[in-house]
């Protein structure tokens, strides 16, 4: 499959790495919104939340844990995790991604 995130996570198109292990890349959105933005992926191949099931919720769940760690790392104790889902959503990435922001004031509720 032609996909964007996979070509990243394996190394093939070039990215500013943040983590990675076995399961889990992160690195730095190219269009930062935050002083702070980056992306946490999955290695494999999820589309969306939408695409979360029993088989490969356990990668979700690992994505937070690094989220909760590389935050932690970076002395950032106030942050917001999103993961834009579908088209309407805003989601322009067909692999699933956690975006984490911080460094300035949120709004809330999201335009
Ligand atoms: P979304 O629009 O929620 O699907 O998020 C996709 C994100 O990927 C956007 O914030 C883009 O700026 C970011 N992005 C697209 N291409 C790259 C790339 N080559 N390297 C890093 N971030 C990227
Ligand atoms: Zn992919």
């Amino acid at each position: 499959m032609n996909c964007l995130f996979c070509s990243i996570a394996e190394g093939n198109i070039p990215s500013k790495k943040v983590y990675e292990d076995e399961l889990v890349y992160a690195f730095y959105d190219i269009d930062p919104q935050a002083p702070v933005h980056f992306l946490v992926i999955p290695k494999t191949h999820i589309d969306s939340v939408a695409a979360v099931n029993e088989e490969n919720s356990s990668i979700v769940a690992h994505c937070f844990e690094v989220i909760s760690k590389v935050t932690k790392e970076m002395g950032i104790d106030s942050f917001r995790v999103v993961s834009n889902c579908g088209e309407q959503a805003g989601q322009s990435v067909p692999h699933l991604h956690f975006h984490v922001l911080a460094g300035r004031d949120m709004t809330w509720p999201p335009g």
